[in-house]
């Protein structure tokens, strides 16, 4: 069947259905196309599950440590992975079937349910219907790629899909990519009773972040039994009877690690293979990533493109921030860009990282004279009275200028108290007006002043 429509959203990930909102709510007409799961990624395979998973490994690893806050427990203390799991799709499950409903339910909206391939630039089959509009919002993300090493497809192997959908603890995981989604899986599982290896080609875990930070990233995981094998440079797979045999080739320590499971973590891919790019002249970059401008239009007229399929950001609120800017510059009259954005992002492990903006190493290399300031989490009153003082916090000031280049907080609370840096950030006020605002004690906050007020430098 043939339909026009205002506008076409492809993807119910984490733009395309506030767009068909704002959409819809201005009177277009709207059809929203998603293929697999209502909320996309996010919210089935990424954040919700593994947060809620974190949450899960966190209370087992407090209740172990119970004696060390003067709390008795009786009796063994273990996962049960089929009421963790339970746990995780229901929350997982509440998501997903609110956000089809709110679709399904609103004015001036059709869902289509299929996958939506280009016709033409105004046209898209999905199934046997061909939609057609003369505006199109492309969100249609990403999922895991699995790399070709060497005997890869003689071994089973899971993704942060199909590992969420284990209901017994693997005895060894061998977690390929030490990275932000293969460190959170690494400690929660840890934490749930399995064995860990961490295998990772670049010489640290989180290589692109500072030394320090990765530095204690791996004292973390080191203090829990987590195995790190770093620069494993030629990675490969064999079966050994029930047993799975990387090879890692690092420069020191076994050739080689055997474990029960392997979890592949090695980045993602956008889902732009599929589309039906060529037919209209969709310009995609060499890794497939849809090329738009600061405002995420694309090279086609009328054909915009949303959240992590045009590369410029690879997180949930990066996504939300471009149908913020998608919607307010057609709807609105206002010129935002992704280019005002500030890079921001969390690592999910206890203790959390938070990260804005530039690293020390960024900062240096961009060849500005900095100063900075930092202070180990033992130096924190709050983390101290948690019992978990792991960590360090640091900022990295401008110091021409004064601004707040970048900032990091690896420690209890550390995603929530790097907000301070970023929205100071986002005002463009220099550090001194952070540096002397009072914050409430006992918190890890109440340091940012402090650490501010000791900057060293310049660097
Ligand atoms: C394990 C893991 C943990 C993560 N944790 C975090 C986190 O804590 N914080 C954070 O900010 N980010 C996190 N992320 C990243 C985050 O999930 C993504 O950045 C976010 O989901 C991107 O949203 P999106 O809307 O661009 O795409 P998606 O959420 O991937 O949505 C795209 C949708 O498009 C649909 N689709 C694709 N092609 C078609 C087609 N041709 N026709 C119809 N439908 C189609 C897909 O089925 C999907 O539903 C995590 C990711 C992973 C994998």
């Amino acid at each position: 069947m043939n339909k026009n429509f205002d506008a076409i959203v492809v993807g119910a990930g984490q733009a395309g259905p506030s767009m068909v909102q704002r959409l819809a709510t201005a009177g277009m007409s709207v059809a929203i196309v998603e293929r697999h799961l209502f909320g996309g990624t996010c919210v089935n395979t990424g954040c919700t599950p593994t947060k809620t998973l974190v949450a899960s490994a966190e209370v087992i690893h407090q209740a172990r440590r119970g004696s060390e806050y003067g709390i008795r427990i009786e009796g063994p203390i273990s996962a049960d992975m089929r009421a963790v799991k339970a746990r995780k799709d229901r929350i997982v499950g509440t998501s997903r079937t609110e956000l089809e409903s709110w679709l399904r339910e609103m004015n001036n909206c059709t869902v289509y349910k299929g996958h939506a391939r280009f016709e033409s630039a105004h046209e898209l089959r999905v199934g046997d219907d061909l939609i057609a509009a003369d505006k199109i919002f492309l969100n249609v993300g990403g999922r895991a790629i699995v790399p070709e090493m060497p005997g890869i497809d003689s071994v089973p192997y899971l993704t942060n899909t199909s590992i969420l959908d284990l209901e017994v603890l693997p005895r060894h995981l061998l977690i390929v990519g030490g990275s932000y989604i293969g460190l959170e899986f690494a400690q929660m599982f840890r934490r749930f009773g399995s064995e860990v290896t961490v295998i990772e080609k670049g010489p640290h875990l989180l290589w692109r972040e500072d030394a320090d930070i990765c530095g204690a990233i791996e004292s973390i995981f080191a203090n829990e039994g987590i195995i790190v094998r770093t620069e494993a440079e030629c990675v490969r797979f064999a079966r050994r009877g029930e047993d799975i045999v990387a090879g890692v080739n690092c420069a020191s320590g076994e050739p080689e690690v055997v474990g029960s499971h392997v979890l592949l973590a090695v980045g993602r891919r956008p889902n732009t293979d599929d589309l039906g790019v060529e037919k209209v002249g969709l310009k995609i970059d060499a890794r497939g990533y849809l090329e738009v401008d600061d405002q995420l239009r694309t090279n086609v007229p009328g054909i915009w493109a949303l959240g992590d399929c045009n590369g410029k950001g690879a997180f949930t609120h990066t996504a939300y921030n471009d149908f913020e800017i998608a919607a307010q510059n057609l709807l609105d009259g206002r010129s935002r860009r992704v280019s005002d954005r500030i890079a921001c992002y969390g690592l999910f492990i206890d203790p959390p990282l938070g990260r804005v903006g530039m690293s020390e190493t960024q900062a240096r290399a961009s060849k500005r004279r900095i100063r900075v300031g930092q202070r180990p989490m033992t130096r924190v009153k709050r983390a101290v009275e948690k019992g978990n003082s792991q960590g360090l916090m640091k900022v990295i000031v401008d110091a021409d200028t004064n601004e707040i280049l970048g900032a990091a907080v690896l420690g209890p609370g550390g995603d929530e108290a790097v907000h301070a840096f970023l929205d100071t950030m986002s005002a463009r006020a220099p550090y001194t007006t952070l540096r002397d605002t009072v914050h409430i004690h006992p918190t890890v906050s109440e340091l940012i002043p402090t650490i501010l007020g000791e900057l060293q430098g310049p660097l």
